[in-house]
């Protein structure tokens, strides 16, 4: 790790050429935030990043300390334990973490956003007070079961089964892909209830880690976002409470989508955070040029317009979520332009390097690969482009054909 006084000197040089807080308009209280979150990312996380990335390691005493700063109960109210701050402090947090490191990016918006955002969002009071307190320090991380082999982009075909007996839910069935499974205490599960009624049977559990009948399958070797865990949870008749239910029997769809829906903002803050780093590189590269060409300066131009372009429609996004508007499209396009900047800014960046680009534990490297989950999960481009153009057909219609 760096000596603090030169960590410290590298993140005021590393940002001095594209400090964002007055550009994106952010209060003073989100400003001082913003430095606190950069401050502990570039000095504990960034310096290891590339190593986590190498060893395949999860970043344990970063997310205690991540815990300590609030960062893994970002929106959770106070009184259950969490920083009871708002979506934007959420999405700046997001930038940073994932600017310095973006699988602990995945690693905190899994938690955060759709492993708490379910109980959070949709639990009873008493089922907050029981869960949430447990996952607010850092000490305890939690996942998201929604995918299943074969229907990732199809959430609504869930073939895991919960079967209600005697005030219990006996569930069967696998999980696929699911971020955190090898280190989570606790994880949000979609099961359907009643499969005759298709998406509208699905429901959602608190499930807590270990449980008898549940087990956890290899992990998945992965492109990026390396340090995390990805693998199956298969759940064998594994027995769970029925007052682990969240939200009504029947509403599980309904609580994935809008959860989904608000996560699509943090991923659009990963890939902003993970463009940005791509780009600061460039640029510290181009800097200690020689001769900088006109190529270089147009390679950078291109860059600093889409990382400053898709910040901008985030921060939006995060806004309107704020503001308790509706977000479906706006998150879903902030997701769409976010992660394509993340992987088209790190290929830029590795373009305008070159071989020095392409180095294993030069950073741009690893962002390049770090990026592309960006634009599978929480919904692929593709399904944020269905959802999208489905909200332009329906406002039209709203203003041109009173709704028909
Ligand atoms: C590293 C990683 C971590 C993940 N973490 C989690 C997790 O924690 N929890 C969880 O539940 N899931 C997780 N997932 C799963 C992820 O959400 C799915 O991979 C994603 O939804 C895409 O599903 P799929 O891979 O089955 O692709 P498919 O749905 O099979 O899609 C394949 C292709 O077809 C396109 N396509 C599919 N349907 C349509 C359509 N209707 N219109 C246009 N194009 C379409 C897709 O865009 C894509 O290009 C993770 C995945 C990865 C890779």
């Amino acid at each position: 790790m760096l000596p603090k006084a030169t960590a410290r000197c590298l993140v005021q040089r590393a940002f001095s050429s594209f400090s964002n807080a007055t550009e994106m308009g952010l209060s003073e209280q989100h400003t001082a935030f913003q430095s606190m979150v950069r401050e502990f990312a570039q000095e504990e996380l960034r310096p290891i990043a590339d190593e986590l990335d190498s060893k395949k390691k999860f970043p344990r005493e970063q997310v205690k300390k991540m815990g300590q700063l609030g960062l893994m109960g970002v929106e959770i109210n106070k009184d259950l334990g969490g920083a009871g701050l708002d979506g934007l402090s959420y999405t700046i947090a997001m930038e940073e973490i994932s600017r310095a490191c973006g699988g602990t990016g995945t690693i905190m918006t899994a938690h955060n956003s759709i492993f708490m955002g379910p109980i959070n969002k949709f639990g009873t009071d008493q089922q907050k007070k029981k869960i949430l307190p447990n996952f607010v320090t850092g000490e305890r991380v939690g996942c998201f079961m929604l995918s299943e082999p074969g229907n990732g982009s199809d959430a609504g075909a869930a073939s895991t089964l919960a079967v209600y007996k005697d005030d219990h839910y006996k569930i069967t069935g696998t999980k696929a892909w699911i971020t955190n499974s090898w280190e989570s205490s606790g994880g949000s599960l979609f099961a359907t209830t009643d499969r005759k009624a298709k998406h509208k049977g699905i429901s959602c559990f608190y499930i807590p880690f270990p449980s008898d009948g549940l087990s956890l399958g290899n992990k998945e070797s992965k492109m990026g976002i390396r340090c995390t865990s990805t693998a199956n949870v298969i759940f064998d008749d594994c027995q769970i409470p029925s007052e682990n239910l969240i939200g009504e029997s029947g509403q599980g769809f309904k609580i994935a989508m809008q959860i989904l829906d608000a996560g699509r903002i943090p991923i659009a803050a990963q890939g902003v955070g993970i463009a940005a780093d791509a780009l600061q590189r460039a640029l510290d590269y181009v800097m200690k040029k020689p001769v900088i060409s006109q190529n270089d300066e147009e390679l950078l131009a291109e860059m600093e317009v889409m990382v400053t372009t898709a910040r901008l429609l985030t921060y939006r996004a995060a806004r309107m979520k704020d503001e308790g508007k509706p977000i479906g499209k706006i998150a879903a396009m902030a997701k769409l332009y976010g992660s394509e900047v993340a992987t088209s800014v790190s290929h830029k960046a590795i373009q305008l390097m070159g071989e020095d680009g392409l180095i294993k534990g030069g950073g741009v490297e690893r962002n390049y690969r770090d990026a592309r989950i960006t634009e599978i999960y929480e919904g692929t481009s593709e399904i944020q482009k269905v959802v999208i153009a489905g909200h332009m057909k329906k406002e039209y219609r709203n203003k041109y054909t009173n709704g028909q």
